[in-house]
């Protein structure tokens, strides 16, 4: 009986910490992201405003998310206590050049892993579960983890996944989340701050840019990748437009949300 008790008293000490660490990423990550955007109003991608009960939702679903990730992170330092997953503490035994090409890794098979789960929430079938993401039309840094319930478990359990095949240090784990959110973050904060360059630049025209998932809040159809647009250019579902937009910053281009549409087809296909 004892045991159980101090086995209870673990979880639940070990959730808080899980809670505390997601909701102040979460706040810290958003807030920084929403006051910076203050300042670059000039490089806003649409004309549109987010409206304030469009944030309250999404600052609600993602605090719910904030809550499924706590469990699932809670549930790996559990996970790696059992033996199940292998995360060393330090650098050491592993090396460098392993955490490195480690970082690296995870972040490319989270790019495959998203584009293909955010292929599937696409179908007709399983469309209810991302419909939460998709109230928002113009993506604030809030977006972020603006999602259904059933859908920030998908997105959540990418990791524990990962680490039942790959061993990692605390160290590349803990850089691998931190750009995660700050990548996600950024990508729904509505401005655009390099998509120029890179779409001129033949050596990083293969990052996706905030507009590109910008574009996917209005088109719905095109642009499912998120760090990178290797996986939409080879399955064909870059946005007709995306290098146009790109270029030239559509709401400076006097493009309207109206001519994304036409370029994409109906919403409710
Ligand atoms: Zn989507
Ligand atoms: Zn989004």
């Amino acid at each position: 009986m004892a045991d159980l008790v101090q086995l209870a008293g673990d979880i639940l000490a070990v959730w808080l910490v899980s809670l505390t660490v997601n909701l102040f990423a979460y706040v810290v990550v958003t807030a920084a992201f929403i006051h910076s955007c203050r300042f670059l109003a000039k490089y806003k991608i649409q004309e549109r405003e987010a409206s304030p009960a469009d944030v309250r939702r999404e600052i609600k679903s993602s605090l719910r998310t904030v809550l499924i990730f706590s469990v699932i992170y809670a549930g790996i330092y559990f996970g790696t206590r059992a033996g199940v997953f292998t995360i060393y503490l330090g650098v050491a035994p592993l090396g460098w050049g392993y955490m490195l090409f480690n970082i690296l890794a995870v972040i490319i098979a989270h790019d495959a892993y998203f584009y293909w789960t955010h292929r599937l929430l696409h179908l007709r079938r399983f469309r209810r579960f991302h419909r939460t993401h998709h109230q928002s039309i113009t993506p604030t840094a809030y977006t972020c983890y603006a999602f259904d319930g059933s859908e920030a478990i998908l997105h959540g359990i990418f990791l524990p996944v990962w680490l039942l095949f790959v061993p990692m240090q605390l160290p590349a784990l803990c850089i691998a989340v931190t750009l995660m959110i700050v990548r996600n973050s950024f990508g729904h904060t509505g401005v655009e701050l390099f998509a120029h360059s890179t779409e001129r630049s033949k050596w990083f025209g293969w990052l996706g840019s905030n507009t590109d998932h910008d574009l996917h809040h209005t088109a719905f159809h095109y642009n499912f990748g998120f760090y990178f647009t290797w996986w939409d250019r080879l399955m064909g579902t870059e946005h007709p437009n995306a290098r146009e937009f790109r270029k030239t910053r559509w709401s400076k281009a006097g493009i309207r949300r109206t001519e994304i549409f036409s370029a994409s087809g109906t919403h409710g296909r």
